[in-house]
């Protein structure tokens, strides 16, 4: 029956392939008719006795090709005898390449032969386009790489990409949208940084909390538009009068923090007045000046930054209650 001893030669076939694919040796090796030859691809393309043929299936395993699907199209058949089919076939072989895969069309002959009670593989002819292939590869590894290097090329794109949208979404969360200073979590960032370095021996700081005078009165009269413009002034005021290295942000409302470091005891007065001198000067465009209240308190050694805040905080208060226009700052 010709039906029959094809429908086994294929399935023996498949087995075989199977076998080769998964890296099973142990069927490998019992399906190969003992005196089988055959010819593969790339350097292999040299008859293969028995023991070639089974280094050249564990190479291929070495190389950690994944075969995600694998079809065979039986081309032709031919019975060269009751114990011997002959088998044409197209392999598509699908691999996995990171998350992409690649399709490899090899063609195969392949003699099977009924020996010793079963199917085996006697010869076998596999072959590929061989300008894909280099020496010694059971796959044409260069063709993988390259693509590989397209696949890592995008990863660095996607993670490049990511990194930025992560930054620019560090700085939104880090910056007050009204005047594009600090913001309060910001602020309280560079104040924790700040009481690290001074526990661990740096020179200290002063803290600053001014709050803008009767602000309440800007927006009832002009509204909170104006309100926002007038908030947004003080900030370039603050910025632009204090130092480079000094922090000033916004620490609330119509109120903003500012830290000022390496600063002598004797230049803490010039700067407060510079600040004060800077809002005297700008027109704010509502017919009158903007003053400013605040507390400038210098960091103890052992306190806590809320203890410190509360100083400044108390200092505010007293200018506030002492008729404002006016920053108190201790010794
Ligand atoms: P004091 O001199 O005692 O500080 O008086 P004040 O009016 O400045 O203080 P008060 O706390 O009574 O009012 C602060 C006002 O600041 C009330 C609030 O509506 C306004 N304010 C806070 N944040 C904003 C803002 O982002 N935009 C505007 N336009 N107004 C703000
Ligand atoms: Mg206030
Ligand atoms: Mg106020």
């Amino acid at each position: 029956m010709e039906a029959d001893r094809t429908a086994q030669a294929v399935a023996a076939l498949q087995q075989y392939l199977t076998a080769e694919q998964t890296g099973d040796l142990e069927t490998v090796d019992r399906m190969l008719s003992l005196d089988h030859a055959g010819f593969g691809t790339g350097e292999d393309e040299v008859a293969l006795d028995r023991d070639a043929a089974l280094g050249f299936v564990a190479r291929q395993n070495e190389q950690a090709i994944t075969v995600l699907q694998r079809h065979i199209e039986v081309q032709h058949v031919f019975h060269a005898g009751p114990d011997v089919v002959i088998i044409m076939a197209s392999l598509v072989y699908e691999i996995a390449l990171g998350a992409d895969s690649l399709s490899l069309l090899l063609r195969g002959s392949y003699v099977m032969e009924h020996t010793s009670g079963a199917w085996r593989v006697a010869h076998q002819h596999m072959s590929m386009p061989s300008s894909e292939q280099r020496p010694g590869e059971a796959y044409p590894m260069q063709r993988l790489i390259e693509r590989t290097h397209v696949l890592e090329e995008l990863v660095r794109e996607r993670t490049k990409e990511l990194q930025e949208a992560m930054s620019d979404l560090h700085v939104a969360a880090t910056t007050d949208r009204l005047t594009g200073l600090p913001n309060r979590a910001r602020l309280e960032e560079h104040l924790a940084a700040e009481v690290r370095r001074m526990a661990a021996g740096g020179r200290p700081s002063l803290l600053g909390i001014i709050d803008v005078d009767n602000f309440k009165l800007v927006n009832d009269e002009f509204g909170h538009l104006v309100g926002d413009r007038v908030l947004r002034e003080v900030a370039q005021v603050l910025r632009s009068t204090l130092r480079g290295h000094d922090v000033v942000g916004r620490w609330g409302g119509e109120e903003f923090l500012i830290l000022l470091t390496d600063t002598d005891a004797s230049a803490t007065a010039p700067v407060l007045q510079r600040l004060r001198h800077g809002l005297a000067q700008r027109d704010f465009g509502i017919g009158r000046g903007v003053t400013v209240s605040g507390g400038v308190a210098w960091y103890r050694s052992g306190e806590s930054l809320d203890g410190w805040l509360s100083r400044a905080d108390t200092l505010l208060y007293l200018a506030k209650h002492g008729g404002r226009d006016r920053i108190l700052h201790d010794d």
